[in-house]
């Protein structure tokens, strides 16, 4: 059995919540193997003794992140210490570890820093990639212990790094195990279950996860068993049968977020966007624009926020707003053709709505919100209505104008 303990006083206070399990957990799973058992602790050392002694006996190895740097919270090598029997000793390849990548930034090894190579006698030392604490394994019998560093991006280099390595030499698993990752929007959990249904063929190596991440669900196929010939067919099988149920609603087959899709869709046809902002604040440019190279697109963005700014800055008439209101199908339209023509762009997008918690009325509830995305082919506005406080609104009317934009360039291309 593999199990992992995760130690630290603001894990069990609720103040940080457990990174660490949850990554290495994937990362073992992706390798053929499950985590039996995973265990939070605080920072007391007889907790951390204590539970370290009260492992299974079927339990082969145990992965701990957390307490090995420099500050006096930190007391996990003196706990694994106590629970092995063994004495705490300074360990040259630690200090020398430590002192080298300290030397990078000019800096000496202080006594808080010597007690992060105080550790365990007879400890085979982890390196540390990223950070300066090194994480150390004890073999205790037939048992493996790895200690790791608490800090999530350490852990994550170092299960790299070291961790599956040693897992796969000590359990022999002659499992493969394949993943897949389509990304689906516009359709809630339960809406996909209930047409996933009883659609897959029983006796399938391959399985299918769902994964909330909002406003859209990451489906996940994962396919494991002996012959890898025969996952890969149960895998494609499971993609058809998907496709076929809610293949509209996939944007990616490949875990892509929907702003890179948009640049890679953007850059394979040499052309470029402007978009023009309202309720989201720049939210759409500033995802549109994490995307490295999205200046190659992305000509430029307006954030209008008053009617004087859309008037200004693209041309909406202002007696256009005035008679229908700046949150409105006409507005949208002019939003998105005006950014366009005086950006001189292939494509503009806009949104106008209300983020609320004010401002809403009987006919324009909070959460109205107008999408326009334009061409010189044609311009189209649609309508919404989300629920939500002002980040939800926020964050849900980016994502719906992103796809909007989406599926706008694919069915020009798709006409064509
Ligand atoms: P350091 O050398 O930074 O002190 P450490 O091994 O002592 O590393 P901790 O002090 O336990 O690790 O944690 C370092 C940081 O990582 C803290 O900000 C802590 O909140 C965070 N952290 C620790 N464990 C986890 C976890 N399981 N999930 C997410 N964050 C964690
Ligand atoms: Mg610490």
């Amino acid at each position: 059995m593999i199990e992992i303990i995760t130690i630290g006083d603001e894990l069990v206070s609720g103040s940080t919540s457990d990174e660490n399990s949850r990554y290495i957990s994937e990362a073992i799973y992706s390798i053929g193997m499950t985590v039996s058992k995973i265990t939070t602790i605080g920072d007391a050392v007889e907790d951390i003794e204590n539970t370290l002694r009260g492992i299974q006996e079927q339990t082969c190895f145990v992965v701990i992140t957390g307490g090995l740097g420099p500050t006096e919270d930190d007391r996990t090598a003196q706990a694994a210490a106590g629970a092995f029997g063994r004495k705490l000793i300074l360990n040259q390849q630690a200090l020398d570890e430590i002192e080298k990548k300290l030397k990078k930034f000019d800096r000496t090894v202080s006594t808080a820093g010597r007690k992060q190579a105080i550790l365990p006698d007879g400890c085979i030392i982890v390196p540390n990639p990223v950070g300066t604490a090194c994480g150390f394994l004890i073999e205790d019998g037939k048992r493996h212990f790895v200690f790791l560093p608490g800090v999530p991006e350490e852990v994550r280099a170092m299960t790299e790094s070291f961790l599956l390595d040693r897992l796969k030499k000590i359990i022999k698993s002659k499992q493969v195990i394949l993943n897949q990752t389509l990304r689906v929007f516009g359709l809630w959990e339960s809406a996909i279950q209930d047409r996933l249904r009883d659609v897959f063929p029983d006796k399938s190596t391959a399985s299918l996860g769902y994964y909330p991440d909002f406003p859209e669900i990451r489906l996940k196929i994962t396919g494991r068993g002996s012959d890898p010939e025969r996952v890969r067919q149960d895998m494609s099988k499971f993609q058809e049968i998907i496709y076929e149920k809610i293949g509209e609603y996939i944007y990616s087959d490949r875990d892509e977020p929907l702003e890179e899709v948009i640049g890679t869709l953007l850059k394979n046809k040499k052309a470029t966007l402007s978009i023009a902002e309202s309720c989201t604040g720049g939210l759409i440019t500033h995802r549109l624009t994490n995307i490295a190279g999205s200046s190659q697109y992305i000509e430029r963005s307006f954030i209008v926020y008053s009617n004087m700014a859309k008037q200004e800055l693209l041309n909406v008439p202002s007696d256009m707003i005035q008679k229908f209101g700046a949150v409105s199908e006409p507005v949208a339209f002019s939003m998105a053709e005006g950014v366009r023509v005086l950006s001189g762009t292939t494509y503009g997008l806009a949104v106008t709505g209300i983020a609320g918690p004010a401002g809403g009325s009987a006919e324009k509830p909070v959460g109205t919100v107008f999408i326009g995305v334009s061409s010189l082919s044609g311009t189209e506005v649609k309508q919404y209505l989300f629920h939500g406080s002002r980040d939800i609104i926020k964050i849900i009317t980016s994502h719906t104008a992103l796809n909007n934009l989406r599926k706008f360039i694919n069915a020009i291309y798709n006409r064509s």
